[in-house]
C-alpha cells in the first residue's frame, strides 16, 4: 500500500499499537502467550507490508516465567533477568506519576526481528527504586498491575510525545492499554482547553480497540480506591471515571467507551463479544477481524518451497518431523518413532483448553498408545500463581512418565518449542470448551505447515477448516444419543471415534489422501489465516474508516 498519493497527501493513517506483551523471538522474552505472539506477528506483517505502524510496550526485565518440572512432576518457576544490550537506546526518557512519585521511564527501540518499530518503556533494573514495576509481565497483584498499566497507557502516550512521533490513531490491543485514553483526554483538557465531554469525544475519534476475552469474568476490573491511590485517574474525577468504566472500573467497558470502533478476533468471537457488550457498544460497534499468523516466522521454508514448486510435500514434512523428534530426544531423552502418527498439543495450561481430554478414558486410548500407533507431544506453561493450571501440567507429565517414548511433555513452552512442534507433528489437536477460544492461533501455524487440525468448532476454525478436506471437526461427529450429554462426554466420544476410525487409518493406509489434505490445509492457511491478511483488514475495515470519519468531523 502507498502512504501518500501523487500530491503528497497522506493516504494511510499512522497507528500506534499498544500491547502489554510482544512475542517477536524467544531471545526477547516479553510475552506470556497468544496475545503477545499476535502482537509480534502484527508488527512483522506491518513491516513486510510497509505499513505506518509502531508498537508501544514494556521492557520486562525478567522472563514471564521459565517453567520447569521437578522430580515429582510439579512445575516450578524461575525468573531470570536478561541482557538487553542489543536493544537500541533512544536516549529519550519520559515520566509518569505513580502513587505520588515521579517514575522515570527509559525508552528503548527495536526492529531487529523484521518488525515495525517497537518502543519499550523501562523503569529500570528490578533492584532499582521503581524497577520492580516493570520487572515481570502479569506478576504481582492489582497494585502492580495498575502501576504497569499507567506505564503502558499514560507513559506510552507521553513516550510518543517525547520521541516526537506523530500518530493519527491509537490501537488498544486488549483493555490493558486503556489508560492511554485518559492521557489523551487530559492533554486535550489541559493543552487545548476542551471540556471533559469534548475531550472524550475527540479521543474516541482517534482510538480503536481489540477485545480478546470471551468471558465476562476474564475482563479486568479495578477498584476506584486503588485507581485513585495510584493516580491512574490521571486528573479525572470519580464521576468521570465511572462514566467511562463503571464501578468497579471495567477495563474492557472503558476501552469500548473510549473508542469509535472495536473488534473481536474471529467471526464467532465477534458475535460473542457483541452479545456480551451489547449494552455498551452502540457508539463503538464491534466488528470481527480474525487473527492471523506471520507465515515467514511459522511456516518451514522447506514446506513452503515444496508446496509452491509442486515438490515432494511428504518428504519435506518428514524432515520437519525428524527435526522435532531429534529436538525432543535432546531435551528429554525420549525416542519417538518418525513413522508413527504424531499428534501435538501446545498451549497455555488453562482449564478451558482441556489438554487432558484425550486421556479421560485410558482404557480406550491407552492400548492405542502402547501399541505404538499414536504418539503425543504436549507443551505449555501455567501462570506462576495458577495452581489449577499447574495441576493440569502435572497430569500431563504423569502421562509422559507412564507412556515412555510415546507421550512427551516439553517443559518451558516458548516460541522455539512452538515453532518446532507446529512444523513437525502430523496432527494438531484443539479441543477447548466452546466459545472460550476467542480465536486461537497455534492451529493456523500448524495448518501453514500441512499439519492437519483435529478440532472443535470454535474460534477461527469455522472460517476455514472443512471436515475431511483439510482436517477434522469433532462437531461433525456428535451422535444423536449424546446430544444431551455434557460437552466433555460428547467431545471425548467424537475425538476417539475420529481418531480411531479416520485419522489413524488415513495416516497409515492412505498416504495420498493425507498429502491431499496437507495441501488443502496449506492452501487454507495461506489464503485466510496470515497476519498479512489481518493487517490489510485492520487498515481497510478499521483504521481507514475511523481516520476518514475523523477528518470529516474536523472539517
Ligand atoms: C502461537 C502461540 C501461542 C498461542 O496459541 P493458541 O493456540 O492461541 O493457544 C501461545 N504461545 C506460544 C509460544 C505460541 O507460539
Amino acid at each position: 500500500m502507498q502512504h501518500t498519493n501523487n500530491q503528497g497527501k497522506k493516504l494511510l493513517p499512522k497507528v500506534a499499537y499498544f500491547c502489554m506483551e510482544y512475542g517477536l523471538h524467544e531471545s526477547l522474552p516479553l510475552y506470556a502467550g497468544g496475545l503477545g505472539i499476535l502482537a509480534g506477528d502484527y508488527l512483522k506483517s506491518a513491516r513486510d507490508l510497509n505499513l505506518p505502524v509502531i508498537g508501544i510496550g514494556i521492557l520486562w526485565r525478567q522472563d514471564y516465567t521459565e517453567q520447569f518440572i521437578d522430580l515429582e512432576g510439579q512445575p516450578y518457576d524461575v525468573y531470570p533477568t536478561y541482557n538487553f544490550d542489543f536493544l537500541e537506546d533512544t536516549d529519550v526518557y519520559t515520566q509518569v506519576n505513580i502513587a505520588g512519585e515521579e517514575v522515570r521511564l527509559k525508552i528503548w527501540h527495536t526492529n531487529r526481528h523484521g518488525n515495525a518499530s517497537l518502543y519499550l518503556l523501562d523503569a529500570g533494573r528490578p533492584a532499582m527504586k521503581h524497577g520492580n514495576i516493570t520487572a515481570r509481565l502479569y506478576g504481582g497483584g492489582p497494585q502492580e498491575r495498575i502501576a504497569q498499566e499507567i506505564i503502558l497507557g499514560i507513559g506510552g502516550v507521553r513516550a510518543l510525545r517525547a520521541l516526537g512521533v506523530e500518530v493519527d490513531l491509537y490501537h488498544f490491543n486488549e483493555g490493558h492499554a486503556v489508560l492511554a485514553g485518559l492521557e489523551l483526554i487530559r492533554e486535550k483538557i489541559e493543552e487545548q482547553g476542551l471540556s471533559f465531554e469534548e475531550a472524550w469525544e475527540e479521543t474516541r475519534q482517534q482510538v480503536v480497540f481489540t477485545t480478546h476475552t470471551p468471558v465476562e469474568a476474564g475482563n479486568e476490573k479495578h477498584s476506584h480506591h486503588l485507581l485513585f491511590q495510584l493516580g491512574a485517574n490521571n486528573g479525572l474525577s470519580y464521576e468521570q471515571l465511572v462514566r467511562l468504566g463503571g464501578d468497579p472500573f471495567n477495563m474492557t467497558a472503558a476501552a469500548l467507551r473510549l473508542s469509535s470502533l472495536s473488534n473481536g478476533v474471529s467471526e464467532m468471537h465477534g458475535k460473542t463479544a457483541r452479545k456480551m457488550w451489547n449494552h455498551i457498544s452502540e457508539k463503538s460497534p464491534i466488528i470481527s477481524i480474525t487473527n492471523g499468523v506471520h507465515a515467514p516466522t511459522w511456516q518451514a521454508p522447506e514446506i513452503a518451497r515444496a508446496y509452491e514448486t509442486g515438490g515432494d510435500l511428504w518428504q519435506a514434512h518428514m524432515e520437519q518431523k525428524k527435526e522435532l523428534i531429534n529436538f525432543v530426544q535432546e531435551k528429554t531423552g525420549a525416542q519417538m518413532n518418525p513413522d508413527a502418527l504424531l499428534v501435538g498439543f501446545a498451549r497455555r495450561a488453562a482449564a478451558y483448553k482441556r489438554s487432558d481430554l484425550i486421556f479421560r478414558n485410558t482404557s480406550v486410548i491407552g492400548p492405542v498408545i502402547e501399541e505404538g500407533k499414536l504418539q503425543l507431544i504436549f507443551s505449555g506453561k501455567a501462570h506462576p500463581d495458577d495452581d489449577l493450571g499447574k495441576s493440569i501440567i502435572k497430569d500431563l507429565v504423569k502421562m509422559d512418565r507412564q507412556y515412555k517414548d510415546r507421550v512427551v511433555f516439553l517443559e518451558n513452552y516458548n516460541m522455539e518449542i512452538a515453532r518446532k512442534i507446529v512444523r513437525g507433528c502430523d496432527v494438531w489437536l484443539n479441543n477447548p470448551c466452546r466459545p472460550l477460544e476467542a480465536s486461537g492461533t497455534s492451529g493456523m501455524k500448524a495448518a501453514l505447515n500441512g499439519v492437519l487440525n483435529l478440532s472443535v468448532l470454535d474460534g477461527w476454525v469455522g472460517e476455514g477448516l472443512k471436515h475431511r478436506v483439510c482436517g477434522w471437526l469433532l462437531d461433525e461427529h456428535i451422535p444423536e444419543d449424546l446430544q444431551e450429554a455434557d460437552e466433555d462426554e460428547r467431545d471425548l466420544h467424537a475425538l476417539y471415534q475420529i481418531l480411531l476410525e479416520e485419522v489413524i487409518p488415513t495416516f497409515y493406509n492412505k498416504r495420498e489422501k493425507w498429502v491431499e489434505m496437507m495441501k488443502a490445509s496449506i492452501e487454507m492457511a495461506q489464503s485466510k489465516f496470515t497476519s498479512d491478511r489481518m493487517l490489510k483488514e485492520y487498515y481497510e475495515r478499521m483504521y481507514l474508516k475511523v481516520f476518514r470519519e475523523k477528518i470529516l468531523a474536523t472539517k
